[in-house]
């Protein structure tokens, strides 16, 4: 090895052969990724392609069964890692059920950093304060979050995972469950935290942001990466004939 590969910095991600099997059937069939520092990768795909099951096993939500992945060059899927180290390095949205309903807003969204990142109560709410006001949120600091519509809610369940200041974000789908008028401003906060440097790997259905916010698409079938690139290649002239199929029936 030369030593300018021994120097130069790892991606953030790197997924190296992952291989994933449910009762004996085949969820992740060898997949390779790399994201770099503050890069946007959207997964597109068919339901059941495996996007999901990608993001647990980076979580460690799932175990691989072969295979490697490592965050800043750490290899997470050692089975001597310590998992929530790993967690807490890692700052994840799902579709529903992100908040917890018994806490206000501004609780939910600094209680991870103060509990898990022992930053003081002060400090955490000073900051959150400051995300809340951006998204229009700050008059509801105090709210629980059932007296907040799905697309809040969904805003703070994101500004909840950046406060930790993770070092990867895994989006898995975030907007499906929203009324479409919400979506936007879901998405609009996404791209707000691209332009703040956030290193995000993200599932969607929303073609039209994937082709204007990721730096890189990569379209999964039947657990491999089938096609991937640039949005603008991607989208403009897909290849293969099932990511063609696929992003005829969405239109
Ligand atoms: P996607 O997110 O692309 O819709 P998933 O990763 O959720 O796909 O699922 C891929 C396949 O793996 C599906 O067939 C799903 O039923 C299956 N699967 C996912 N999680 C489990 C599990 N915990 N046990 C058994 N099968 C699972
Ligand atoms: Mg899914």
């Amino acid at each position: 090895m030369s030593g300018d590969e021994t120097t130069t910095t790892p991606p953030v991600l790197r997924v190296r052969g992952v291989h994933k099997s449910f009762d004996g059937t085949a969820v992740l069939s060898g997949i390779d990724l790399d994201i770099a520092s503050h890069q946007v990768v959207v997964a597109i795909g068919a339901s059941g392609s495996g996007k999901s099951t990608l993001l647990k096993t980076i979580n460690l939500l799932e175990r691989v069964d072969d295979g490697q992945i490592f965050l800043k060059g750490d290899d997470i899927t050692d089975p001597r890692v310590n998992v929530d180290s790993v967690r807490s390095r890692i700052g994840v949205v799902f579709q529903q059920f992100n908040l917890f309903p018994h806490l206000s807003v501004i609780d939910n969204v600094t209680l991870a950093s103060r509990k898990v990142h022992g930053v003081a109560r002060d400090e955490a709410e000073a900051e959150a304060e400051r995300w809340l006001d951006r998204i229009g949120l700050r008059a509801k600091l105090k709210d629980y979050p059932d007296r907040l519509s799905g697309g809040q809610q969904q805003r703070v369940a994101i500004v909840r995972a950046i406060l930790s200041k993770p070092e990867l974000l895994l989006l898995d789908e975030i907007t499906s469950a929203l009324d479409p008028l919400l979506v936007g401003e879901v998405l609009d906060l996404v791209r707000d935290l691209k332009t703040a440097g956030a290193t995000i790997l993200m599932t969607t259905h929303e073609m039209s942001f994937a082709r204007s916010a990721a730096d890189h698409v990569v379209f999964l079938h039947q657990g491999v990466i089938l096609e991937q690139g640039a949005p603008d290649a991607f989208f403009g002239a897909p290849t293969a004939p099932e990511t063609r199929e696929y992003l005829s029936r969405l239109h």
